[in-house]
């Protein structure tokens, strides 16, 4: 069964189960199966290569598990998902610490754990001088900026001249060559062009910077220093249709063609893909809850906003979302398209997942799937106007159609809500 067909059969049955009241997401296990699958087989040519998920494109702990028990380990960048990833047993080495602002204590968390980390520029390697000691477990690496330029998207691409990330490669050469020459634990070259809106093209090029930056370390420091590039995420995802964008076989055909040294066994690698693993393996399902015609236009408000849906609503010219309309059964709704905005919840205009979306006409009860939300959607909340984190679950569909669901995350309680809005501090401010 292919992906369309196990999603139609996990909606009908999510809208038989109740579990759409008034908003859930959803993971596609099976698509996260095929998807590591198509990974794997892809990069075999370039030897071997620890593949991580970055954990920020959804960092739930079940999902992290699941890619765990497939071979995939985890890229994480914060101590949140340090201790989510390590509460879902991926921990030491299984673990890649990418982070532009890694404080002392995390960084000798890392070093404690044998987990691998990338330094983000020179004030942080020296930090490490301080506490690596003689011989440390972690592979120690460092994050380069190539400068190769932008995506698409600003927010982003992360190789542009003046990037927040890793060290300018154009402005440091000869700096970056001697911080190796004088500190012989350091063994790795990290490389993250950007994240959705690069082309493969782009990515490549960061790639042969940060090869060819390997051998010239390598040939001054007259041995293989350099053992291993970490090639980063950001392989794009193809929002626009059910079909997935370019694939990782497409990827790493246009690595090797730019870089065929890749492929020569000198380097072990990592890759760090977030969203064309998780994408198009998840999708938001919100119930109508009124609908309305202003000046003209029908308006469907929904439970689905900006609380889940961040960078579609505040930029929906980079993030549009496809959107399907369905009946309280589930079911694709017919008749003719009518240009309508699908809106959430909260008390800002804007806060629209769609505006003069074609879809037939929306009525209370309907429901509405936003598709390819598996990466930075629902497991990326937004806080405002205290609305809760959605429930997520997992499914996978039988040869018969049979849909199983499994728990991933229950949806967020009013009373953690209340905690979270500093609800022990009640009556602590001084008397006004
Ligand atoms: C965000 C990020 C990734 C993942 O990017 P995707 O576009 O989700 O594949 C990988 N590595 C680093 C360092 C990142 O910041």
């Amino acid at each position: 069964m292919n992906r369309t067909d196990r999603k139609l059969h996990a909606l009908a049955a999510a809208a038989d189960q109740h579990l759409l009241d008034p908003m859930a997401g959803f993971v596609d296990l099976a698509g996260i199966r095929e998807a590591v699958e198509d990974l794997a087989k892809a990069f075999a040519p370039l030897g071997r290569v620890q593949h991580t998920v970055a954990a920020k494109a959804c960092g739930l702990a079940p999902v992290l598990r699941y890619l765990a028990d497939l071979g995939v380990d985890a890229e994480v960048a914060s101590p949140g998902e340090t201790a989510v990833a390590e509460a879902a047993g991926i921990r030491g080495p299984r673990l890649v610490l990418d982070s532009p602002a890694k404080t002392v204590a995390e960084l000798a968390h890392a070093l404690a754990e044998g987990t691998a980390v990338n330094a983000d520029n020179f004030q942080e390697l020296a930090r490490l001088d301080d506490l690596v000691g003689d011989s440390p477990r972690s592979v120690l690496g460092l994050r380069i900026n190539p400068q190769v330029g932008a995506g698409r998207i600003g927010d982003t691409s992360t190789a542009t001249t003046t990037s927040k990330f890793g060290i300018p490669l154009r402005d440091n050469r000869t700096r970056v060559v001697e911080a190796f020459a004088r500190r012989p634990w350091l063994t790795r070259l990290h490389v993250h062009v950007g994240s959705q809106g690069c082309p493969p093209e782009l990515m490549a090029d960061g790639v042969a910077a940060v090869h060819g930056l390997a051998e010239e370390i390598n040939a001054r420091a007259g041995r293989r220093q350099v053992t291993s590039l970490d090639l980063g995420g950001g392989l794009p995802v193809n929002f626009a249709s059910e079909d997935p964008g370019p694939t990782y076989a497409e990827y790493v055909a246009t690595l090797l063609a730019k870089v065929p040294a890749l492929a020569d066994g000198r380097y072990t690698f990592v890759t760090e893909f977030g969203r064309s693993l998780l994408a198009k393996n998840g999708f938001l399902v919100s119930t109508v809850e009124y609908t309305k015609v202003a000046g003209g236009r029908p308006i469907a408000v929904t439970h689905a906003g900006a609380q889940v849906a961040a960078r579609t609503v505040l930029q929906p010219e980079h993030w549009p979302l496809r959107l399907t309309a369905l009946d309280a059964a589930g079911r694709p709704k017919t008749g003719p398209d009518v240009a309508q905005d699908i809106a959430g919840p909260l008390c800002f205009a804007g806060d629209l997942l769609a505006k003069e979306r074609p879809l037939p006409l929306l009525e209370p009860g309907d429901l509405v799937v936003a598709h390819d939300t598996g990466a930075y959607y629902f497991g990326a909340h937004y806080a405002y106007n205290t609305l809760p984190r959605p429930a997520v679950h997992g499914f996978t569909v039988s040869a018969r159609g049979h849909v199983e669901f499994t728990p991933i995350r229950r949806a967020q309680s009013i009373a953690e809500l209340v905690a979270d809005a500093g609800g022990e501090y009640v009556g602590a401010l001084p008397r006004a």
